[in-house]
């Protein structure tokens, strides 16, 4: 990304794919690196037991939710599940003006929004190997009721189909190699 001055910016970074396809862990990992920092996304869901506010999410009210969205301060945001998440504008400007590679753990409808309004943005999609570890990663995450994993799958399903928007596709099959792809896709090889 460029901007007015020629000056080179940072990069956009969409990171989607079916709950349980290991994208936290991923973007997790990528954020050890000093130029790459990751979106805190505010959220109206409860916290999880091990979620810290302002770290994870920001968790929010329904109204707080609405009051952002009324003052443009997100540059996506989308309903899953129920539970309204968004990206603040804000962070993410900054990011890129200082030169960081600048993560968004997101879902297909707020990508689509981002990809529309940043053409520039960087859009990779994680795969699971195959369904059945699909199943396994989020039953075994023990944090999901049995209900919501079904619906999970179902999303998951769905945004397989549509993952054709994103630029790059990756198997999440070995983390490390997974994550040497996105960093030869990011340039981030030192
Ligand atoms: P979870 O509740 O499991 O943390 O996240 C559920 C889904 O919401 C995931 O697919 C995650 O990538 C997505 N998500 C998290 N933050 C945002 C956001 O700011 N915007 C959108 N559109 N999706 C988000």
């Amino acid at each position: 990304m460029s901007n007015d001055n020629g000056k080179t910016n940072g990069k956009l970074v969409i990171i989607s794919g079916p709950s349980g396809s290991g994208k936290t862990t991923i973007c997790r990992e990528l954020a050890k690196d000093p130029r790459v920092r990751v979106s805190v996304s505010v959220t109206t869901r409860p916290p999880r037991s091990q979620e810290v506010n302002g770290q994870d999410y920001y968790f929010v009210s329904e109204r707080e939710f609405e009051k952002k969205i009324k003052e443009a301060s997100f540059v996506e945001h989308a309903r899953y599940l129920g539970t309204l998440y968004g990206t603040l504008r804000k962070p993410l400007e900054e990011a890129i003006e200082q030169g960081l590679i600048y993560l968004l753990e997101i879902d297909i409808q707020g990508a689509l929004q981002v990809i529309e309004g940043y053409p520039d943005a960087i859009s990779i999609f994680i795969l699971p190997p195959e369904e059945n570890v699909l199943k396994k990663r989020l039953t075994g995450r023990n944090t999901d009721k049995e209900l919501d994993i079904t619906k999970r799958l179902e999303i998951a399903k769905g945004e397989l189909q549509s993952s054709s928007r994103y630029k790059y596709h990756v198997v999440n099959d070995k983390l490390e190699e997974t994550l040497d792809e996105i960093c030869r896709i990011l340039e981030l090889k030192n």
